[in-house]
């Protein structure tokens, strides 16, 4: 099966860093903001090319997406140090145009990524009444199952984070991370990287609650299945696979 080119292992701990090596890392990451912003529009390839076993995911993350990453790592790290200038800064590096692009290529029932096929034997959908009453699991199931993941989705491997979370950096920096109601006023990183807990057996085809039948994942991973199984879709199952390993903790450092 081939491996996909992003790995959150490549992500950097800002925390372990010494303080000078974090700023001359964070101004590293500044000066390669600026020269992306003069790259041009990311190359969109809509073949739907399906190998035997399955896809990893409907669309391979974009580099752009590690960069925010790091902008973000770094921008917990500025601000833990009081630097909240240059955590403002970094705050806005990570919200990328391309990034926005990737997820809305996935989104969306004209998705060129996104496409079912009829699977004789696929579980049926099961009637409201007969699908298991709670559908997502309670706050000490979704932090094992973060755990477990490692703050990553589990199909494309990107790093995410949890509403909670982006809800306080939010209060503490609301003009970097906007949220407004429109996708497109949403700040793209943190919009791409939102959590969702997907059912591996989709709720709405009797999957069941148990941690086991749900995985971390981006929200287009997520958003791009809706409730088809994975065979529908031609993916693999990601719990076939190991987690991402990597420094990546969500940014739940950022108080
Ligand atoms: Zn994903």
């Amino acid at each position: 099966m081939k491996l996909l080119s992003f790995h959150a292992a490549n992500i950097p701990a800002g925390g372990s860093k010494r303080l000078g090596e974090q700023e001359d890392y964070a101004a590293s990451i500044c000066s390669l903001a600026s020269r992306k912003s003069n790259e041009g529009e990311t190359i969109v390839n809509p073949q739907f090319q399906e190998p035997a076993d399955g896809r990893l995911c409907f669309r391979e993350p974009i580099p752009e997406i590690a960069d925010a990453a790091r902008f973000l790592d770094a921008a917990a790290s500025a601000h833990l140090r009081g630097r909240s200038d240059l955590a403002e800064e970094l705050i806005r590096l990570a919200d990328i145009p391309e990034i926005a692009a990737w997820v809305e290529s996935i989104l969306g029932s004209k998705s060129p990524y996104v496409q079912y096929r009829d699977v004789s034997d696929a579980q049926p959908h099961v009637s409201k009444e007969e699908r298991v009453t709670v559908r997502m699991p309670r706050q000490a199931e979704k932090h094992s199952l973060h755990l477990r993941d490692g703050y990553c989705c589990r199909f494309c491997g990107i790093p995410v984070i949890r509403r909670a979370v982006r809800d306080r950096i939010r209060k503490l920096y609301p003009r970097a991370l906007r949220w407004g109601k429109p996708n497109v006023e949403r700040h793209a990183a943190f919009f791409a990287m939102r959590v969702q807990y997907d059912h591996v057996v989709p709720h709405a085809r009797g999957g069941n609650n148990d941690i086991d039948n749900i995985v971390i994942t981006c929200a287009p991973c997520n958003f791009g299945r809706m409730s088809y199984t994975l065979e529908e879709v031609g993916l693999a199952d990601p719990r076939l696979r190991e987690p991402v390993t990597s420094t990546w903790d969500g940014l739940e450092r950022f108080r």
